[in-house]
């Protein structure tokens, strides 16, 4: 991507599910920007409260100041025209206009990074995340270390129970888990075994 001709726009996505790097991807990308003298901005959605409200912050504490939307559209609004990188952070929950948003802005000539879940709690493509990597120009799938087994991991495995789409949380609600360790749909919390009534570990 180093080498993409000059004005000319572009769309970069990089997915995974949780704990995979992509706000440590996307905040190591703006930086570079940066370093080369670039204008840049950082949007995410307010949703993500999780550390900071004008910040994207990864799970190992990298930092970047962004600017809270509400929706995809409302980048439009609060970007200011100079700017050539724009960064997107937790862009699955920016709502389907990230899509039209981000072609419009790759088609006006600026570089679109975008970082977002590509699949749920259940193991489901995350609109408008597929849509999105229909239209990139760069794809970047990231994994996480399975928490049960080590392997590579591309899900998110949702430990508390609800039924929401969105249930906001990090360490201690989720977990990366590899495709033979996922667990769609209520989470079966392991009693464990100092938790077992006596007398039932003698009957297995
Ligand atoms: P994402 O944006 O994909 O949720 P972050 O960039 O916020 O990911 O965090 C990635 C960091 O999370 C890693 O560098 C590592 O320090 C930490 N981490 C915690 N749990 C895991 C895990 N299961 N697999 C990989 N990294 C993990
Ligand atoms: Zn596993």
């Amino acid at each position: 991507m180093d080498v993409m001709i000059h004005n000319t726009g572009w769309i970069e996505v990089v997915c995974g599910p949780m704990f995979s790097g992509k706000s440590e991807e996307l905040i190591r990308r703006l930086r570079r920007a940066m370093i080369a003298r670039k204008r840049v901005q950082v949007f995410k959605p307010v949703i993500d409260q999780r550390y900071s409200d004008d910040e994207i912050v990864s799970h190992a504490d990298a930092r970047l100041s962004a600017i809270v939307v509400k929706d995809a559209t409302e980048i439009l609004s609060k970007l200011d025209w100079r700017t050539q990188v724009i960064g997107v952070d937790e862009a699955n929950f920016m709502g389907p206009e990230l899509v039209r948003v981000a072609s419009q802005l790759a088609d006006a000539g600026k570089q679109v990074i975008a970082a977002g879940l590509d699949t749920d709690y259940l193991g489901r493509p995350f609109t408008p995340i597929p849509e999105l990597l229909c239209l990139a120009e760069a794809i970047t799938k990231t994994l996480a270390i399975c928490m049960r087994c080590g392997n590579p991991a591309k899900h998110t495995q949702r430990l508390v129970e609800s039924e929401d789409l969105i249930v906001v949380g990090a360490a201690g609600m989720y977990e990366a888990r590899c495709r033979r360790c996922f667990e769609p749909g209520a989470p079966r919390q392991e009693v464990l075994p100092f938790l077992r009534p006596p007398g039932k570990d003698a009957a297995r």
